[in-house]
């Protein structure tokens, strides 16, 4: 692959001469994607095994998602929520579909995951309690509110003070969570694999302690979905595979196929009870476009059998990468198609760059640990590729860090 040209450096000059700089400086300029491909401005191609961070369940340009879009675009783009609309009405009900939510839950439309947790935060609060328990490693969003409940000190030192009454808990330990969580614990936050921390799933079991924990306390159970649901860990939702009912999740990222849609879902009356009219709002939030187009995708994901696929796909994953046997490679870890490659040496960002000039995005999110969340039309030929292709990454990473 040749290295980015003349004319892509100057639009970067341009991105970095135009922006506030909290991602720093992007790697490239795309101009488009198909399928499980995205171009840069040069004409390169890049099998995107990264989907967005696990938003492009579809790909790039799926027919459904397009016409869909295109469709409701000629109809209505936004009203405002003083009226509703068929898509918002249809998603909000095919949402609580997936989620098998009893008679009495709820949806909330925003449009991001960190303002989902915002939601859920506002919800606890009508609990009348105060305090939030949440993980060591947990991501739930850059806002002011989510990054109180974020753990990495670099996201949240800055901007202090944060919310009071937050608690971390040593991640996947059952036994600090019940020692955390007390009368006054409004809400317990939980991630069912911490994507952010690297992919970690939570310890079998500790999800349905940490529904015992919280009922028993009389606390909520919210689990935040964002990155693990709407069918990329093998079940719609990731609890689902865990066989609990939390009292709420929170869900993004995949949600709406790329175009910009959050959601807050509560389970049952008691918990949906909680916020009432006047107490939360959003402009945008439930807007029929968005709305469209997550009605797309999860009717897509249906229809194409999408989350048995991801099984598949995942399964494939393992075990081709496991059958290479290779020194640099101890393990994956995740489920579905999120996934991460554990690596014996933290060459994981020098992996990264290695990869993207062999034609491949992927996504350092520990030194020693690569991110996958393709989107979830994949297919195992493409994913070969990758694997294929795998040693002599690590290899020339290992050389170049060494
Ligand atoms: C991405 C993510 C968020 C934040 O979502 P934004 O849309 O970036 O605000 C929150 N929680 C988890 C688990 C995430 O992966």
């Amino acid at each position: 692959m040749n290295p980015v040209s003349a004319e892509q450096q100057a639009l970067l000059e341009r991105y970095r001469s135009s922006h506030i700089g909290v991602f720093g400086l992007p790697g490239l300029v795309l101009s488009h994607g198909d399928g499980a491909y995205v171009h840069d401005v040069d004409g390169n191609r890049y099998l995107d095994l990264l989907g967005g961070i696990a938003v492009n369940a579809l790909g790039h340009g799926h027919p459904e998602l397009v016409a869909a879009i295109s469709r409701q675009a000629g109809a209505a783009v936004h009203v405002s929520n003083f009226f509703t609309t068929p898509a918002q009405i249809e998603a909000a009900e095919a949402l609580l579909r997936i989620c098998a939510a009893p008679t009495g839950s709820g949806v909330f439309f925003c449009n991001s995951g960190s303002e989902a947790v915002e939601t859920a935060i506002k919800l606890s609060r009508r609990t009348g309690r105060r305090e939030i328990v949440a993980v060591g490693g947990a991501f739930h969003g850059r806002t002011t509110g989510a990054v109180s409940l974020t753990h990495k000190e670099a996201y949240r030192a800055p901007f202090e003070p944060l919310l009071p009454g937050v608690t971390h808990v040593a991640p996947g330990d059952a036994a600090a969570l019940r020692a955390a969580v007390g009368p006054d614990t409004a809400m317990v936050l939980l991630e069912p694999i911490q994507g952010e921390a690297g992919v970690v799933p939570t310890p079998p079991g500790y999800l349905a302690e940490a529904r015992e924990i919280t009922r028993e306390a009389g606390a909520l159970l919210v689990l935040d979905e964002i990155q693990t649901g709407i069918g990329r860990t093998g079940a719609w939702f990731a609890h689902q595979l865990e066989g609990i009912v939390p009292d709420a999740i929170t869900v993004a990222k995949g949600l709406g196929g790329g175009v910009p849609i959050g959601a807050l879902v509560t389970f049952g009356p008691e918990v949906t009870g909680l916020l009432t009219a006047g107490q939360h709002g959003s402009t945008f939030g439930g807007n029929p476009l968005a709305c469209s187009a997550a009605l797309a995708v999860l009717s897509t994901i249906e229809s194409e059998g999408l989350i048995e696929h991801a099984v598949e796909a995942g399964d494939f994953l393992v075990d081709r990468v496991e059958s290479l046997d290779h020194p640099l490679v101890t393990g994956v870890r995740g489920a579905g198609l999120l996934r991460a490659i554990r690596l014996a040496r933290p060459i994981a960002p020098a992996s990264t760059a290695i990869a993207r000039r062999h034609g491949f995005i992927v996504n350092p999110v520990a030194p020693d640990a690569l991110r996958l969340a393709p989107p979830l039309i994949i297919t195992t030929d493409q994913l070969a590729t990758f694997v294929d292709a795998l040693p002599a990454i690590l290899d020339e990473a290992d050389k170049e860090t060494a």
